[in-house]
């Protein structure tokens, strides 16, 4: 008799399914919370968030690694002196695990193991992702 198997299997598509559904939601809930935001900011009128000076600052969640998933890190590094406006090409994206792993080898005197490629076709859509999110929401003060 196999009804056992049956019910372990049926209940492991479920579990699988569920997990589907739930990353599904939470996804379309990251994205409506995303656009919402920035709907809000332009009917209330707040611009873009002010650094005050050039420098590394954390990119929102639904900008990551294309290589591991881990969150990025953005460095500016040009910016309009007028405006303010991040560089398009004045911006480098750092991995915060890769940044991690530096520390961590520094700390203990080993050698980092460098399993990132920066294949730029590969990191391409995120650079420009990165680049859209930083023209839209971030500006330079001098
Ligand atoms: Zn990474």
């Amino acid at each position: 008799m196999n009804h056992p198997f049956h019910a372990e299997t049926a209940c492991s598509l479920a579990k699988v399914r569920l997990r589907i559904e739930i990353h599904r939601l939470t996804q379309r809930a990251q994205l409506a919370t995303v656009v919402e935001f920035a709907q809000a900011r332009a009917r209330l009128g707040v611009g873009p968030a002010v650094l005050s000076r050039a420098g590394c600052l954390d990119l929102p969640e639904f900008i990551r690694c294309p290589e591991c998933g881990a969150h990025l890190a953005a460095d500016v590094f040009e910016h309009n002196v007028d405006t303010g406006v991040p560089d398009t090409f004045g911006v480098h994206l750092c991995c915060t695990a890769l940044q991690e792993e530096l520390a961590q080898a520094l700390q203990t005197d080993t050698v980092p193991v460098w399993n990132h490629h920066f294949l730029p076709l590969q990191w391409a859509g995120v650079n420009r992702l990165a680049a859209e999110w930083l023209h839209r929401n971030v500006r330079i003060a001098p």
